[in-house]
């Protein structure tokens, strides 16, 4: 039997990164009883899978004050948690094959410049500076952020959960949440194999498994799950110090962690097909968890891309891979905030992909909205549940 507190004044279900980074920032706005209940480990769910980009080059402008607002906390986050962070600033890099390419890359710049944000566009010289001896002569332009990078969603996360830790807050591992509790208009807490938790603030921080979890309150949520996949090579020091490169038309895409490389590919279809993301939603929510297997075609395929790309890779030996799934909602972006209807029930998932480089602006934001009634630094209307039902499509971005 788990020495389960029987309330808290919060409740955060999910030690995802999100989770703990949103108990971080509870517990330096001086909230102590806060308490997280994550049903398998630390970092079990998507967070242990991600590739750890962290960027400022989204299309949608709500998406780049986000990421400054979560790099401007990136650089500083040993200070902030007085954890480690294995966060390089070392750009990202998109590349294009074809002129229509590098006009879509080319269409946000007014936008990155209105914010002040360094991005610029290279030519195949400037691109084979960045990454000495890469292939450049198949490619038509590129586009540079030097302020973006690549961090450790593990490490970062543990950082978070420390901190908070040292603050007050209380993780609990192998507490599954089975149901959230609610009295009409109101959320009263969590039940768990474990008895009931009482709380006047619930958040759901549970990734691509939110949507089941909010049902058991009657609230539907559009997350589903979408398997993607990572392989690692052996060591290849030469590159230990690249930006991540990504290629806009395959997505394709690799970055150093420590002396080997990390690649992330689109998905196969049956009839080889490259496909970066979801045909369309499910039928119903969560729709269907795909195993969490590597499928084996994607091997062959990332050997083969990559050694067209670098000759680094000429003979790329896989010693690691792995599968997660990306948690989807209808536009690629996050539900984030109060849910309409419910006090005191509160949302932070569905980041389609980018929801670890967000995740200090996340826990920001969404702490505000618990505390202050209302996310102050950046508004976060658009990304309110409420879009679904009105119909709102305030988003223009799609999965990487
Ligand atoms: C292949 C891949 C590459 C990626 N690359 C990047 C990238 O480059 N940059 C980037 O920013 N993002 C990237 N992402 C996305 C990023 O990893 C996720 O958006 C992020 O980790 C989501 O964190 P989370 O805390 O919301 O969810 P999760 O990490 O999934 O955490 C949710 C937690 O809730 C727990 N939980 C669920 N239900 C319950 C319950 N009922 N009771 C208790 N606990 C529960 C789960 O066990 C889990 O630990 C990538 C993802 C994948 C799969």
């Amino acid at each position: 039997m788990t020495d389960l507190p029987r309330s808290a004044s919060t409740v955060i279900v999910g030690a995802g990164v999100v989770g703990a980074a949103a108990a971080f920032f509870l517990t330096e706005r001086g909230e102590r009883d806060v308490l997280v209940l994550e049903r398998d480990r630390l970092g079990s769910g998507t967070t242990s899978g991600g590739l750890g980009g962290i960027r400022h080059q989204f299309v949608d402008e709500l998406d780049v004050r986000m990421s400054q607002l979560a790099i401007a906390f990136w650089r500083t986050f040993e200070e902030r948690t007085g954890a480690r962070h294995d966060f390089h600033e070392r750009g990202y890099l998109f590349i294009a094959n074809t002129t229509e390419g590098v006009a879509q890359l080319r269409r946000p710049m007014a936008l990155y410049e209105r914010l002040h944000v360094p991005v610029e566009m290279l030519g195949r010289v400037e691109i084979a500076e960045l990454v000495p001896r890469m292939r450049v002569d198949d490619l038509a332009g590129g586009r540079f952020c030097a302020r973006d990078g690549y961090g450790d969603p593990l490490v970062a996360l543990a950082g978070f959960a420390g901190a908070a830790q040292l603050g007050g807050a209380r993780f609990k591992e192998g507490v599954s949440v089975e149901a959230l509790l609610r009295e009409g208009d109101r959320v009263t807490g969590v039940h768990t194999p474990s008895g009931d938790v009482s709380a006047s603030r619930v958040l759901v921080a549970a990734g691509c498994w939110t949507a089941s979890l909010c049902a058991s309150a009657a609230i539907a949520i559009p997350i589903w799950p979408y398997r993607r996949s990572i392989m690692e090579s052996g060591p290849l020091p030469q590159l230990a110090s690249i930006p991540l490169v990504i290629e806009w038309e395959s997505g394709f895409h690799f970055r150093p962690k420590d002396t080997a490389q990390r690649f992330a590919m689109p998905n196969l279809t049956a009839d080889g097909r490259e496909e970066k993301g979801p045909a369309g939603p499910p039928s119903a929510f969560p729709g269907e968890f795909a195993p969490l297997d590597v499928p084996p075609a994607l091997e062959p395929w990332v050997q083969a891309r990559a050694a067209w790309r670098h000759p680094a890779f000429a003979d790329l030996r896989i010693v690691r891979s792995w599968s997660c799934y990306y948690e989807m909602t209808p536009d690629d972006h996050p539900i984030v905030g109060r849910v309409p209807g419910v006090s005191g029930l509160f949302l932070a998932a569905g980041f389609s992909g980018h929801g670890f480089m967000h995740a200090p602006a996340t826990a920001e934001l969404v702490v505000e909205e618990m505390l202050d009634g209302r996310a102050r630094t950046l508004d976060i209307s658009d990304l309110s549940l409420e879009r679904f039902a009105s119909g709102r499509r305030p988003f223009t971005a799609a999965v990487l």
